[in-house]
């Protein structure tokens, strides 16, 4: 195609033309073998196995034609095709600017999906001898797969609402969490501009019951080894080194998020002819930041945002009291600190410079992780010198990394980096080409206890249906949106 080009071995160009009415390029940060999939993605579409969405590419473009965006349309080297948005693009819009929108589709429905990672004092040699003990004492006390309930949590409509306000604040207060978990969150925990008010009784109906729970599909609490340091001064300020038994929990805001997102793309269609944006696909339905309607959400969203800071305490809980039962000490004896929390499904207000301005913008970071620079004002005390941290799980037979944020990538991607592997192969695909047994045993092979809910997701959620997360590390490190600080193999996990 002629307006797509390679500007760098690691990056392509999506020029103004590729779909109608572009207001700025895109950009995707691919290599030629994440290219090449990005092209397998648009022929498995084409062929129509694959639901009603359309290629990353094109997604990316449509994103470019929303009015108010500024910059570039950005996807990261994990991108794949999603509802509207593709996930893994990162777009911002200036928020003084009046016609500038905010779009469900680019937080996701599952909003502040996102990864918390803890650490242990343990070492590799203290956790093989138990590892299946301790994959199973983590699926017993972690709710996980569909219509799995909450065991602790939110009694009554109040809690939610205060759940929905105060976020880890709320889980503090309960007892569920450290006071020292929350400076280690993205956000403190907590985001400030949220209304439960805007929230409905439905979504809070749903919270109600599966606060503190996993979720399904590609959610899971894994207990890691760091098997590789790249860089031994920022994995010391991170409390790693080779050979640390850590662990990290990937969920979000549940069924809450999930419906406060569905009524909004609902609400939002109505009226989208009546407030006149002009958009390429349905699917990218949404609302001016500065109208009743996009206020609105955005305060629902940052509600829900709490609610999953609120729920992976509570599972931070769960697995503390799974690690203290496996190995008969406390979780404060075991040092089960908190690494980082951090989201992939958000959109923020964030000063950026942008063509040496400062400038006000809401981004949305959709299946894309924040990774500010070193010194960054928002980043933990603790963590001002290595930059923020960025989790990225990779697949539960391959391996996972912790980055961190630059400066460059400040300039080039609003300072965000990938959020995982990305999904080569569509779930049905996945489920049609690979056996679940055969899964198992390479699980096995690997050393790695799986714990699964439904027979089918070992198939769906196999190695092989995500792409090489070491390629997609790679081209982040090239691009130098963000660097390795090490990376860790998977023990033990429990997954929907
Ligand atoms: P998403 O947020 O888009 O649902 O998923 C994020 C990423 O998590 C995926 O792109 C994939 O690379 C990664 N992932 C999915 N399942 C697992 C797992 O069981 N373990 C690890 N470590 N990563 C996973
Ligand atoms: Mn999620
Ligand atoms: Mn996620």
């Amino acid at each position: 195609n002629k307006y797509v080009k390679r500007t760098s071995p690691t990056s392509l160009v999506i020029g103004k033309g590729f779909v109608p009415n572009m207001n700025v390029p895109g950009k995707v940060f691919a290599n030629s073998t994440l290219e090449k999939l990005l092209l397998d993605e648009a022929s498995e579409i084409a062929s129509g196995s694959t639901g009603s969405f359309i290629p990353s590419l094109a997604q990316v473009a449509n994103v470019a034609a929303l009015p108010g965006i500024v910059g570039e349309s950005i996807a990261m080297p994990d991108v794949h095709s999603g509802y509207g948005f593709a996930i893994g693009n990162v777009a911002a819009f200036d928020m003084d600017n009046p016609s500038s929108i905010v779009s469900p589709g680019g937080v996701g429905f599952d909003i502040n999906c996102g990864v918390r990672m803890l650490r242990t004092n343990l070492k590799e040699e203290d956790v093989r001898p138990v590892q299946e003990q301790l994959a199973q004492n983590l699926f017993d006390h972690v709710p996980v797969g569909v219509g799995s309930k909450s065991l602790i949590g939110a009694r009554t409509y109040s809690d939610i609402d205060q759940i929905l306000n105060y976020g880890i604040d709320w889980a503090l207060r309960e007892g569920y969490a450290w006071p020292e978990d929350k400076e280690l969150c993205e956000e403190q925990g907590r985001i400030v501009k949220a209304d439960a008010n805007h929230v409905s009784q439905k979504a809070k109906g749903r919270g109600m019951s599966q606060l503190g729970t996993l979720g399904a599909g590609n959610h899971y609490a894994e207990v890691q080894v760091v098997d590789e340091v790249f860089d031994a001064t920022s994995a010391a300020v991170l409390g790693l080194e080779k050979g640390t038994v850590c662990m990290m929990i990937h969920s979000g805001s549940r069924g809450l998020g999930h419906q406060i997102a569905s009524e909004t793309v609902t609400k939002m269609e109505s009226l989208q002819e009546q407030m006149g944006i002009q958009v390429n696909d349905r699917q990218l339905v949404c609302a001016r930041i500065q109208s009743k309607e996009g206020e609105e959400y955005l305060s629902a969203m940052n509600a829900a945002a709490n609610f999953a800071y609120a729920n992976r305490s509570i599972m931070t809980f769960l697995a503390r009291q799974a690690f203290a039962k496996t190995f008969n000490a406390t979780p404060d004896d075991l040092d089960m600190n908190l690494v980082y929390d951090v989201s992939h499904n958000i959109a923020k207000e964030e000063m950026h410079l942008l063509n040496g301005e400062v400038r006000r913008l809401l981004v949305h970071r959709k299946g894309a992780t924040r990774a500010f620079g070193p010194f960054h004002p928002l980043i933990p005390t603790a963590y001002q010198t290595i930059g923020q941290p960025a989790l990225v799980g990779g697949t539960m037979g391959t391996a996972s990394y912790v980055l961190l944020g630059t400066d460059e990538g400040m300039k080039t991607a609003f300072g965000s980096t990938c959020h995982g592997a990305g999904r080569a192969l569509s779930r049905s695909k996945s489920r049609a080409m690979i056996d679940s047994m055969d899964v198992a045993e390479r699980l096995r092979e690997a050393n790695v206890s799986a714990r699964v809910a439904s027979s089918h997701l070992l198939a769906e959620e196999a190695p092989q249906s995500y792409k090489d997360v070491f390629e997609v590390v790679q081209t982040c490190e090239e691009a130098k949106l963000s660097r390795a600080a090490v990376r860790m193999k998977p023990v033990a996990v429990a997954k929907g």
